[in-house]
């Protein structure tokens, strides 16, 4: 099916033409059509399967073939998660305004917030946003939502993650009228808080999912290798980076620290590799993404801030050097490769201290996941074994009086030494737990 047979107005479909496309992925085929037909949606698809046309056009065809509510409010807000994420789909939403006289602006945290105000006095009839500012915006009345026509989460999930529920609420309270519509979108949707914000902002959703997030992704090929320690992990990754064909890499670890420590490493051994993390001020992170974007640097290492959505066509390989903390993530990772088609390698390392997430994987992919071995770097970790669970005994037996079951010694477990005189990889241990929803936007 072409765009052209989806019902969308003839403008953007000549703006679609400087696409090179054959026909409209699944998703869209099955999305924009409801989008179009005015009904809120939940829609999951696989990781760089066409999302974010899915929203564009109906958001777009809508405020072309209807009368805005209000002359200066804008008609469609996009949300992201990330300012790297959120760039990239106002460069896909400025290709579809290509000739139409509409404006459009991106407000992002970290950048120069009057700068913005200024921006939005123009009147942008499309806004898209990290949730954090926009919602700052309603808050210094610079920014009226009674007018919203549409508003579209994309990777709502992960803005759930990051602590941004109150904002979405807030930005949601703030156009809350009967004709406003809503269209959530994320490769991985079946988080509980999703539901219950859906619940909230959405009317009588449609739920569209093409395939479900867990499904293998055909284009992608896995493969997992076991690790001793960090020095093990560092020359299992330098001997992957020998021997694959890459053309661009994004290297995941746990941590900020992690990110710089290794680039460092990378650089020692000359290879082109530049670190991205959150604590980069926001000039610095446009200027590593559009250098790598440039292939000005072969390998990006970063954390679950690149995680989601972005889409560079050279990235042939992602290299979780440790497994994620978000078990969802790890569907993220991998799927900054192989988009549209293409094929992509995913290799990820699993030392003693990522079993529990490799675990927590495996589960939720529901594979039997292998692992490979490479020549001369075979170690000594096999995996830990689950916990014992004893069901008799305990507490609960004690208050109704039954007999509690006899103590058995604990064994000692097992633990490779040499992993802990090293600096802890892939492990959550050290990251305080944000107890309160972090006001930032994005890690
Ligand atoms: P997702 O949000 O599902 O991860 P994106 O919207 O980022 O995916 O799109 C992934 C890539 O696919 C982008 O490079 C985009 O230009 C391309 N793409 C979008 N629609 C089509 C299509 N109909 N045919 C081929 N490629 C497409
Ligand atoms: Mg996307």
């Amino acid at each position: 099916m072409h765009f052209k047979d989806l019902g969308l107005d003839n403008r953007l479909l000549k703006n679609l033409s400087h696409y090179d496309f054959r026909k409209a992925t699944e998703i869209q085929q099955k999305a924009i059509p409801v989008a179009i037909a005015g009904k809120d949606l939940l829609a999951s698809s696989k990781t760089g399967s066409g999302k974010t046309l899915a929203f564009v056009l109906p958001m777009l065809h809508k405020s072309l073939k209807s009368k805005a509510f209000s002359a200066r409010d804008p008609r469609g807000v996009i949300l992201a998660p990330t300012r790297e994420l959120a760039k990239q789909v106002y460069g896909e939403l400025k290709t579809m305004l290509g000739g139409l006289s509409y404006e459009a602006t991106l407000i992002l945290g970290g950048e120069n917030f009057n700068d913005q105000v200024n921006a939005l006095r123009r009147y942008p009839r499309f806004i898209v946003a990290t949730p954090g500012r926009l919602a700052d915006h309603l808050e210094h009345r610079s920014l009226i939502l009674d007018g919203l026509d549409t508003l579209v989460l994309d990777e709502a999930d992960r803005m759930l993650d990051l602590g941004f529920a109150p904002e979405l609420r807030k930005i949601h309270n703030a156009a809350k009228h009967r004709k406003r519509q809503t269209l959530m979108f994320s490769a991985t949707l079946e988080h509980t808080d999703v539901n219950e914000i859906a619940a909230e902002m959405l009317d009588m959703p449609k739920r569209i999912s093409v395939g479900s997030s867990n499904q293998e992704h055909k284009d992608i090929t896995q493969k997992f290798y076991l690790c001793d320690h960090l020095d093990h992990k560092e020359a299992i990754l330098e001997r992957v980076l020998e021997e694959a064909k890459y053309r661009q890499v994004i290297i995941f670890t746990a941590t900020r620290v992690d990110t710089e420590r290794l680039t460092e490493k990378l650089n020692e051994q000359k290879l082109k590799a530049v670190a991205l993390s959150g604590s980069l001020t926001q000039p610095q992170r446009n200027t590593i993404m559009s250098q790598f974007e440039r292939a000005v640097f072969k390998i990006l290492v970063t954390t679950d801030v690149a995680s989601r959505g972005l889409d560079i066509a050279n990235v042939t390989h992602v290299i979780n050097f440790d497994m994620p903390k978000h078990t969802e993530e790890y569907v993220h990772r991998v799927g900054r490769t192989g988009r549209a088609g293409s094929k992509g390698d995913a290799i990820s390392l699993v030392g003693p201290k990522d079993w529990d997430s490799f675990k927590r994987v495996e589960t939720y992919l529901q594979q039997d996941l292998t692992f490979s071995v490479l020549e001369g770097l075979k170690g000594k970790f096999k995996g830990l074994r689950p916990p014992k669970k004893d069901y008799r005994g305990g507490k609960k037996d004690v208050k109704k009086g039954r007999p509690q079951a006899k103590k058995t010694p604990k064994k000692p477990v097992k633990r490779d030494k040499s992993f802990h005189n090293n600096v802890a990889v892939g492990d959550t241990v050290f990251i305080p737990k944000k107890k309160v929803a972090p006001k930032v936007d994005d890690e």
